[in-house]
């Protein structure tokens, strides 16, 4: 029987195990592997403190064997790709296919802030409440941070403290939303963004759009590059990250890039679902439709007589208010017009996380009674869309361009004939091209198309791993997606796009093709920014 390891106790793998369940016509062996043995419904958490839901657990091995698998207690660490094994914290698991479905690390985003990551903080936000009821604190600041992030439980804590001051009948406390979106929850398209700012204002809470938090300190909020908030708590949201994998290929922040089946780009019976994945909305809705295309891809690559249907991102979201619920749909793909808000059911079961096997399945266990068929709601679209590289880049970090040309542009700087290599080449082989070019970082390209970059800390990383260089490949240890500029981007843009990611090496690009790599001494010492120091 087919062996599939899926790495992950969470809303990915609960979805994958279900889907893998009801597709395969002669079952598989599926394991899941996590480090912790319960499955925890994270997104109650915010309304715990309030008393308004509670965030329940389930066993994992009870949950396994109901979705035809088996659990094992563990941790994934690594993989070799080639041997078709897992490197574990209980040794080694060979595996058929193996899906990576690891979620993110949750690490603080605003220095001096209170992090909300779920159930382990609702005891701060009680504390919190506590200090409003009694009279303490008269402003607080909820924070949703740059970068990757879920940004929903940032406007439910506040609407929802609204709601609870109004019951406490306490006066004068004053509530700001912060926000680097160009309108309070963007992603949701007009009608939800709409919604959310009615439901903003009628709470009187005061948002700032726009604004990134950098710390909380001496009172108040600052906020890069300049702007100061005046308050008493803030509460923010964390930043996601992947944790280092050895031997697969990552981004920056360690996700891993997958193509629209959920399969690791460049690798063979390796997919991933989920937050962990390179796809820049980090939602338990999505993370199912990555585990549904990437079980169907699976189950078609075990045998079952089935095409498989690539990821197409619906997002749902429902928006806790203390008082009525808002549910919020929009189709990635399509037009920020078409989404649809308000308080009336758009999907079925009603939950938080939506997983075509998981909400049926979790309602189940839960004990609600759910009907055979879904009920028909008025004004529900039923259009799936794919998502076009225009609106994913819209939705990922925007890369900016500067408005005015500089005086000096990359092309003028960037050394104009940069190692590159293919993702097959061993370390050995491009450790040997660097030293003979004399270069500390290598672009990694698939028919000419950049596809990552390895540096000399990512030979370093490997070698301290035990890899033979004769074996291990670049497209395994290289980061993946890397950030890039054009040629004609100016040098001081560049400059600020290697200090927001604390990188040293950024490859130029005509279109997809690596043509330059410039290195951030030399782009340094061609400007002004040299004057106030390197920092290393
Ligand atoms: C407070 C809060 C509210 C939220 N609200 C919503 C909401 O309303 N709607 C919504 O759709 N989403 C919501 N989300 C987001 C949603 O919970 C996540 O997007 C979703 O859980 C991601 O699923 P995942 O399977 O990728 O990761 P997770 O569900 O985080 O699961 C990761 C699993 O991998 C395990 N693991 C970790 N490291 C390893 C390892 N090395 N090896 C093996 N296993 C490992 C973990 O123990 C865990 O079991 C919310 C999140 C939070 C924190």
């Amino acid at each position: 029987m087919p062996h599939v390891l899926i790495a992950g106790g969470g809303v990915a793998a609960l979805e994958a195990a279900l889907a893998l369940q009801a597709l395969a016509p002669d079952p598989f062996d599926v394991e899941l592997l996590g480090p912790e043995p319960r499955f925890w419904y994270r997104p109650m958490s915010v309304a715990e403190p309030f008393g308004l839901g509670e965030a329940r657990h389930y066993e994992l091995s009870s949950l396994a064997a109901e979705a035809g698998a088996h659990f094992t207690l563990g941790e994934l660490q690594g993989v070799d790709v080639a041997a078709h094994e897992a490197r574990t914290s209980v040794g080694a698991i060979a595996y058929d296919v193996l899906l990576v479905a690891i979620g993110a690390s949750a690490v603080a985003a605003v220095p001096g802030a209170e992090t909300f990551r779920g159930p382990a903080d609702t005891d701060t936000i009680r504390g919190i409440l506590a200090e409003v009821v009694g009279g303490h604190v008269h402003r607080i600041a909820f924070v949703v941070p740059s970068g990757a992030t879920w940004a929903l439980p940032a406007y439910e804590l506040a609407l929802m403290t609204a709601s609870h001051v109004r019951a406490h009948d306490v006066e004068g406390v004053e509530l700001v939303l912060v926000t680097p979106e160009e309108e309070p929850l963007q992603l949701f398209g007009r009608a939800g963004s709409d919604a959310v700012q009615r439901l903003l204002e009628e709470h009187e809470i005061e948002v700032v759009t726009l604004a990134t938090a950098s710390e909380f300190s001496y009172g108040a909020l600052s906020l890069s590059p300049e702007g100061r908030i005046p308050c008493d708590r803030v509460i923010a949201l964390p930043r996601l990250r992947g944790p280092r994998l050895d031997g697969l290929p990552q981004t920056l922040d360690g996700f891993l890039p997958v193509d629209g089946h959920g399969s690791v780009v460049g690798l063979e019976d390796v997919y991933a679902a989920g937050d962990i994945t390179s796809f820049p909305v980090k939602q338990g809705g999505i993370a199912t439709q990555l585990a549904d295309a990437a079980s169907q891809s699976i189950a078609a690559r075990l045998g079952a007589d089935l095409v498989p249907q690539p990821f197409r991102p619906v997002l749902r979201g429902m928006l806790l208010t203390g008082s009525t619920p808002r549910y919020l749909r929009r189709e990635l793909g399509a037009s920020a017009e078409s989404a649809l808000a308000g308080p009336e059911l758009l999907w079925w079961p009603p939950a938080k996380i939506v997983g075509r096997y998981l909400s049926p399945f979790l309602a189940r266990l839960a004990g609600a009674e759910l009907p055979a068929s879904i009920p028909s709601v008025e004004g529900t679209v039923e259009i799936e869309v794919e998502l076009t590289d225009r609106e994913l880049e819209r939705h990922g970090a925007p890369r900016h361009e500067p408005e005015e040309a500089p005086d000096e542009t990359v092309g003028d700087v960037m050394s104009t004939e940069p190692l590159v290599v293919a993702p097959e080449d061993t370390l050995g082989e491009v450790a040997d091209r660097m030293r003979h070019s004399d270069v500390g970082c290598a672009a990694v390209a698939h028919y000419g198309r950049l596809i990552g970059i390895l540096t000399s800390r990512d030979l370093l990383r490997a070698f301290a791993a035990r890899v033979h260089p004769s074996e291990a490949r670049a497209r395994e240890w290289m980061t993946a997606d890397p950030v890039t500029v054009p040629v004609s981007a100016g040098l001081e843009h560049a400059i600020a796009q290697m200090d927001t990611h604390a990188i040293h090496h950024l490859p130029v690009v005509d279109g997809e093709r690596p043509v330059g790599m410039l290195g951030y001494r030399r782009a340094v010492s061609r400007t002004r920014a040299s004057d106030v120091g390197l920092g290393f």
